[in-house]
């Protein structure tokens, strides 16, 4: 069975985390937003204002 994966909420690159991930499982996951890539991940833990940018 294929795994999907999911994309990065902000940017729609593809993430390694699967679907089937718990959200308290995954790297890089923000509660109020969905996964996030590596490169979002650290550009929103670096600036607390993201949900403005969206
Ligand atoms: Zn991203």
């Amino acid at each position: 069975m294929a795994m999907k994966t999911e994309c990065c909420a902000l940017c729609h690159a593809e993430t390694d985390v699967t679907e089937e991930t718990p959200s308290y499982e995954r790297k890089n996951y923000i509660d109020t937003a969905g996964q996030l890539c590596p490169e979002c991940y650290s550009f929103v833990a670096a600036n607390k204002e993201w949900h403005n940018l969206l």
